[in-house]
């Protein structure tokens, strides 16, 4: 795993999300809200969203259609809204009105699933955790750290190649390496450093 951390290092020496928020109940309306969207979106989205409405007790008193309103660009609005108000409804109910601090009691929140509480986790609690989204995916099997089809059984494989310590911010970095340089469509191979021992790379040649 050497030469694959060190380059993401000379790339990313400081990785993290590029959604903006400023507190882990803001991180966690972006990161739903992140679903099937850019982070550029979100952020557009949020700058005014999180002017307006700032705690869980904001956001569970919006009508559905009130917050269809505010994240209709996001897409997906109707879910979207009806999770984030109901999260909500269950952080003032259940949880003293504080996000959660672990996987299993973010996971407990309705609509919220592996992948969303891993980043919470990482992101907003400096928890170590991997998730798995479709860059982590793509670059994993093209550099053949996992074959999974699925994102669970990739997170398996990533826990077990990369020590503990650094499974966040390796995360982080497959993240961005996979949206700027291992893109699903043209990826910049000849620039890579990492050309010479990428299976996909290798198996094209
Ligand atoms: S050589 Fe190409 S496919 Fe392999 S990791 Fe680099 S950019 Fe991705």
């Amino acid at each position: 795993m050497e030469k694959y951390l060190e380059y993401w290092d000379e790339l990313f020496s400081k990785p993290t999300t590029e959604l903006k928020f400023s507190n882990n109940f803001e991180l966690l309306i972006a990161v739903l809200l992140s679903a099937q969207c850019t982070d550029k979106r979100v952020n557009a989205v949020t700058e005014n969203l999180f002017k307006k409405y700032k705690t869980p007790q904001d956001f569970s008193k919006l009508s559905q259609q009130e917050l269809e309103k505010e994240i209709y660009s996001c897409g997906f609005y109707r879910k979207k809204s009806k999770s984030i108000i109901n999260i909500s409804r269950e952080i003032i109910d259940k949880h003293d009105g504080k996000v959660p601090n672990t996987i299993e009691k973010l996971k407990s929140l309705n609509g919220i699933g592996q992948k969303t509480a891993s980043v919470i986790f990482s992101i907003g609690f400096g928890g170590d955790a991997i998730a798995v989204d479709t860059h982590v995916l793509r670059v994993s099997k093209r550099l053949g750290f996992s074959n999974a089809e699925n994102v669970k059984k990739c997170e398996e494989d990533l826990k077990k190649l990369i020590d503990k310590s650094l499974w966040s911010k390796t995360n982080s970095q497959m993240v961005l390496f996979g949206r700027y340089y291992c893109k699903a469509r043209s990826p910049k191979c000849e620039t890579c450093k990492l050309k010479e021992i990428c299976k996909y790379k290798l198996e094209q040649n």
